[in-house]
């Protein structure tokens, strides 16, 4: 399976900070891979390195065949690559449908736009009952699925979700991981930040663990499910 992101021997962090020591991952087209480990690992780290809101300071990340050394931020979109931030980020006092056109800055075409927001509110019918709101008016689920439907109008290739189970109640949060394998089906590829170890592994096809700053393990999702370390470290034994 070819790649679409790789990461290798990867390093950065925050002034004297060093987060990340060497991490190498790769995912391939098509394919949910699951990220997981404790709080303050480093997960969020990873992901800002890879949309580069982080500057690295060693190693390298190819997105598409292409290095991203030099690719600014804002370009990432455009080529592909959006992420659903931990804690969502919705703009608050907009509106539902406000927040979904800004998705599309990238691509301000009326027809895109509209697709796009059709698109959302059939994954998640709620967002549509709740257009004209604003969006801090919506529940923790609601939120997610917001941002998950925003990340989308830039019809990306690869998507980043960090966290997405995060301050959502139990039940949404089947159907948000039931949203995530859906868009996987339709071809989607994406990378899954998820301290809901169980989860993330039980819709991904391959798992990375991360502890402070080094992959520690990786291999088949289903395999993680059942290692005896990952399941005394992450799954509660
Ligand atoms: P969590 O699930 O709690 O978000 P995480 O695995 O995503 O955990 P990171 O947020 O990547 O972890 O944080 C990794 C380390 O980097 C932590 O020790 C954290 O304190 C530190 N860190 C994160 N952001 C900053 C920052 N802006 N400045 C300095 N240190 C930071």
């Amino acid at each position: 399976m070819s790649d679409l992101l790789t990461l290798d021997r990867v390093e950065a962090g925050y002034g004297p900070i060093q987060v990340l020591k060497g991490v190498s991952l790769r995912v391939g087209v098509g394919e949910i891979v699951a990220l997981i480990g404790a709080n303050g690992a480093g997960k969020s780290t990873l992901l800002r390195a890879t949309s580069r809101l982080l500057q690295i300071s060693a190693g390298t990340i190819t997105f598409a065949g292409d290095d991203l050394a030099r690719a600014p931020a804002h370009a990432l979109v455009a080529r592909g690559l959006a992420q659903v931030p931990e804690g969502r980020r919705v703009f608050s006092r907009m509106s539902v449908l406000e927040n979904l056109q800004l998705g599309a800055y990238t691509r301000p075409d009326p027809r895109l736009i509209a697709d796009g927001i059709e698109r959302a509110f059939t994954l998640f019918p709620i967002l549509k009952e709740r257009r004209a709101q604003p969006a801090g008016t919506l529940s923790g689920g609601e939120q997610q699925m917001l941002a998950i439907g925003r990340a989308l109008m830039c019809r990306p290739r690869l998507l980043l979700m960090d966290e997405p189970s995060m301050g959502v109640a139990p039940m949404v949060v089947q159907l948000i991981f039931a949203t995530i394998q859906a868009l996987n089906r339709e071809g989607m590829t994406i990378l899954l930040v998820e301290q809901n170890a169980r989860q993330a592994l039980s819709i991904a096809q391959r798992g990375y663990v991360l502890e402070t700053g080094q992959i520690v393990l990786d291999g088949e999702a289903k395999a993680l499910l059942v290692d005896d370390r990952v399941r005394t470290a992450y799954l509660g034994g």
